[in-house]
């Protein structure tokens, strides 16, 4: 049997930072289900679907095939076939990702692809509804947050690294805004899963959250 970690929590909680580090130190694949809702999102946005249009979305749906592949150990999203990596971490994809992400049939299609990876492969998983949808199952679940003042901060300086203006007031409110409309969902929302561990990061470097679930994992 595969072994599953599951990694849930708010944007911005540094999810993909610690899945990353800790499925390089156990060897297992890391699975970033939030790109594939972005890349789903990439086409609505390419295609000019209305995120409130939910027959046009679901109609899309049907248009849109995304799988991953690895390419030297990172993890490359195909939207029909085209590597859409450099084109999925705007803020405009993740608004439009969190808007069409609450759609029964967007979710189903990706569900299906994230349960079928994990069940041939040893993986961690990070999304929002990784632990108590996906993987309810996963030998190892983590709820991972941070501040939003924090998480805003990181997204700024990491923005600002790229040579991106950034105002950090309107990122604290975006990620505000997203975690509402995720965590209120009707189907899937962001919530800790009864039997996750906890781990907020607003005070912890990387080290200590990357020990502090490797620790977890040990343990189980
Ligand atoms: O984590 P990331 O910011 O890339 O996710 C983009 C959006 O995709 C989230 O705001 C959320 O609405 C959606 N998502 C989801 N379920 C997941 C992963 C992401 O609904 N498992």
């Amino acid at each position: 049997m595969s072994i599953n970690i599951a990694i849930d929590g708010p944007a911005g909680a540094g999810k993909s930072t610690i899945a990353k580090r800790v499925s390089k130190e156990l060897g297992f694949i890391y699975v970033d289900t939030g790109a594939m809702y972005r890349a789903m999102a990439l086409y609505f946005l390419r295609n000019g679907i209305d995120k409130d249009d939910e027959s046009a979305v679901n109609k899309a749906c049907e248009n849109v095939d995304i799988s991953l592949t690895y390419e030297n150990d990172v993890q490359v999203v195909l939207l029909n076939g085209e590597n859409v990596n450099n084109f999925i971490r705007t803020e405009e994809v993740g608004n439009m990702a969190s808007a069409t992400s609450i759609y029964p049939e967007v979710r189903k299609k990706l569900v299906e692809l994230q349960q079928k990876l994990a069940a041939q492969e040893d993986v961690v998983m990070d999304g929002r509804d990784i632990g108590t949808v996906v993987l309810p199952n996963a030998q190892v679940k983590v709820y991972l947050t941070a501040s939003s003042k924090e998480r805003a901060k990181r997204r700024f300086l990491e923005l600002r690294a790229k040579g991106e203006q950034a105002d950090i007031e309107k990122i604290e409110a975006d990620i505000i805004e997203r975690d509402k409309r995720d965590m209120t969902r009707e189907i899937s929302p962001l919530k800790q899963a009864d039997d996750a561990v906890l781990v907020d990061s607003s005070d912890m470097t990387i080290d200590e959250v990357v020990m502090n679930i490797m620790s977890l994992v040990k343990k189980d």
